[in-house]
């Protein structure tokens, strides 16, 4: 085995290592910027079909750098797998299997297929009948398909261990012989560990083919005088929101932002320029004299705040920096650890903030185990904290504009404004500028808005439009959208609407258009002119244990929370749900001349009308 140099000069790109143009178009669409170390060093010799054994901990992006190479080497033509990897778990596997897919998105016709235990082997049988390229599955799983004959292995060319030492403590030892010792001569071996017990060792030396051995060190220790904290927000606008409010309450000197793509350095940094922060953008886009020239600036204080991205902040050495947010968590402890070291330098203490959405809790605690420091939650600022703290910078100013400012001017003024009003009082008058002062942004924050705490579940914002559609089949009847007060924080479904609208009101079903569920409402499209009795009864009816409390959606109450449902699963208010006519209505037979608005309950042509109750509504 020889040992590999893991001392690289000067940090590669990805079109540095021989990658195809397919592949590289997908990093690049997919927002990964530069190699990780373990990524640097295994794929040109994977490319090359050389056996790699790859010692990195968990988060360094082991899959990339062993995915990557491997699916450029896939003959697509050949129909018959060529790849199998064997990951511990049914999670992993699944996990990896999808990272595969992704990162096969250029390649056309691949397919992949993850095999596990608990899954129906005819699930499993018929993808492997048609033809898959690519294999991910747990040991236990793959040797019986090998023993039933459904997974062949003639053909392959490469072959997976990821996580070793993983399967080893699980006890697979013996299936990933037994596996190993089917697949063919000719092939090529990456095993992947965080760890190298013996025994993994010794299944090396038998198996693979004078390996590389690529080793990549974590750099995990983090300084003391580093105060690391985290906070849980969620999507994207709530994150911004999180931002601005910690910059309003903290005091900091210098600050760095980590952002995860160059777009959004330039993007947050400009929203942050526009809320009255000195903040500049600096990514690998940016030219070597430009980011000089911004660097020079935030060193000596004409820029407070740095947004970033890992490649551009790389070896900054700033002593002001009080503070560092992860804005975007990194991708792996390492890169957490180097981030956090842009601050507390020099023997000064410094503050790391980073921002966790729920699904990213797990790399939070990767990173809290590979440094083996805790990271303290914090909750974001409330908004009557906030307003706390703008009343006391509101009388601090006051003070200190009196004791070092020159106000004769003014004084003067006030003065001759007083005789010419005196019923006008001194504390009128100072309100007054006041108000003139702050302009039309107002002082407070609203203390109703909900505050997103660490325990509950944040949700995106969406603004819903009012203007309603037309019903598929009977284009011609003027539409309305209204809002229910039911919505996936009530476990509706769109048929509970339909169902509680067509029984309750007893509304035909097919003048009822659609309907769309967000968190905290529904909105339902229904005849402009339904009669106000209908309307009565809509208000009073009862879905799932809760009110409908129909009215008409406007400007004013459109606005709706996506994303933070709590049924345990992501639903971004997408969920349509669109009443198709039966066909009943002969009304939509004049083509969409019909001129039934407003005339409904007064023409006698019968059924060619619309007639939205089926009965007189219940009263
Ligand atoms: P490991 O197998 O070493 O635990 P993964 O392959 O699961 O790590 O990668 C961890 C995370 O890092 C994933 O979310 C992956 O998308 C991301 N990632 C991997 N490589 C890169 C890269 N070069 N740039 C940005 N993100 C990356
Ligand atoms: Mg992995």
């Amino acid at each position: 085995m020889s040992e590999q140099n893991t001392n690289t000069a000067s940090p590669k790109k990805f079109s540095d290592l021989g990658l195809s143009d397919s592949i590289l178009g997908v990093l690049e669409s997919i927002g990964y910027e530069t190699p990780s170390p373990i990524q640097e060093q295994c794929i040109t010799h994977l490319l090359n079909g050389e056996d790699i054994i790859g010692q990195a901990q968990t988060g360094t992006g082991k899959t990339a750098a062993f995915a990557l190479p491997l699916l450029d080497n896939i003959d697509l033509s050949l129909n018959a797998p060529q790849l199998l990897i064997l990951a511990p778990t049914r999670e992993l596997a699944i996990q990896v299997s999808e990272a595969v897919q992704t990162y096969a998105r250029g390649m056309k016709g691949f397919h992949v297929l993850p095999i596990y235990g608990g899954q129906s082997y005819d699930i499993q049988l018929r993808p492997l009948k048609r033809g898959v390229h690519c294999v991910v599955g747990t040991p236990g799983r793959v040797m019986d398909h090998i023993k039933k004959g459904t997974l062949k292995l003639d053909k392959l060319k490469s072959f997976v261990l990821d996580e070793a030492d993983e399967m080893l403590k699980m006890g697979f030892i013996d299936d990933i012989k037994w596996v190993m010792e089917r697949i063919p001569e000719q092939r090529q071996i990456a095993l992947f560990s965080a760890t190298m017990p013996s025994v993994i060792k010794r299944v090396a030396e038998e198996f693979l083919n004078k390996p590389k051995v690529v080793k990549v060190k974590t750099k995990t220790e983090t300084a003391t005088n580093i105060e690391q904290k985290y906070c849980l927000v969620g999507g994207l606008s709530q994150k911004l929101d999180a931002l601005t409010r910690i910059l309003e309450v903290i005091e900091f000197d210098a600050m760095i932002i980590f952002a995860r793509t160059k777009t959004l350095t330039v993007e947050l940094a400009e929203k942050l320029a526009a809320r009255g922060f000195t903040a500049e953008a600096i990514n690998g886009d940016i030219q070597q004299s430009q980011r000089e020239k911004i660097i020079n600036k935030f060193k000596k204080g004409s820029i407070d705040i740095l947004v970033a991205t890992d490649v551009a902040a790389r070896g900054l050495d700033v002593p002001r920096i009080s503070h560092v947010v992860n804005y975007d968590i990194p991708q792996d402890a390492e890169t957490y650890v180097h981030r956090i070291g842009r601050t507390g330098r020099a023997g000064r203490s410094g503050e790391a903030i980073l921002f966790v959405s729920h699904r990213e809790r797990r790399m939070l605690n990767n990173i809290e185990r590979v440094t083996r420091q805790k990271i303290t939650p914090i909750e974001l600022p409330t908004a009557k904290i906030i307003n706390e703290k703008r009343v006391n910078d509101f009388k601090k100013k006051i003070t200190e504009t009196i004791s070092n400012r020159d106000l004769s001017v003014f004084e003067k003024l006030v003065g001759e404004f007083q005789e010419a009003n005196e019923e006008v009082t001194h504390i009128k008058i100072a309100a007054a500028l006041a108000h003139i002062a702050q302009g039309n942004e107002p002082l407070f924050l609203s203390e109703k808005e909900p505050s997103f705490g660490r325990d509950q579940k944040p949700g995106e914002e969406k603004i819903v439009p009012v203007q309603a559609n037309s019903l598929k089949n009977n284009p011609q009847i003027p539409m309305r959208r209204y809002k229910v007060a039911v919505g996936n924080n009530n476990n509706i479904k769109p048929g509970n609407i339909l169902g509680a609208i067509a029984n309750e009101a007893d509304m035909d079903s097919e003048f009822i258009g659609s309907i769309q569920i967000f968190d905290n409402f529904s909105t339902v499209d229904l005849p402009d002119e339904m009669p106000k009795e209908t309307f009565e009864v809509l208000k009073k009816t009862i879905v799932n244990g809760n009110r409908l409390n129909i009215e008409a959606l406007t400007e004013e109450n459109n606005k709706a929370t996506v994303g933070g449902s709590n049924q345990g699963k992501r639903n971004f208010g997408r969920k349509k749900f669109s009443k198709d006519s039966r066909g009943g209505y002969k009304g939509s037979k004049d083509g969409g001349r019909g001129d039934s608005r407003g005339k409904g309950n007064r023409d006698d042509r019968g059924n060619r009308k619309p007639k939205f109750s089926r009965s007189k509504p219940k009263k």
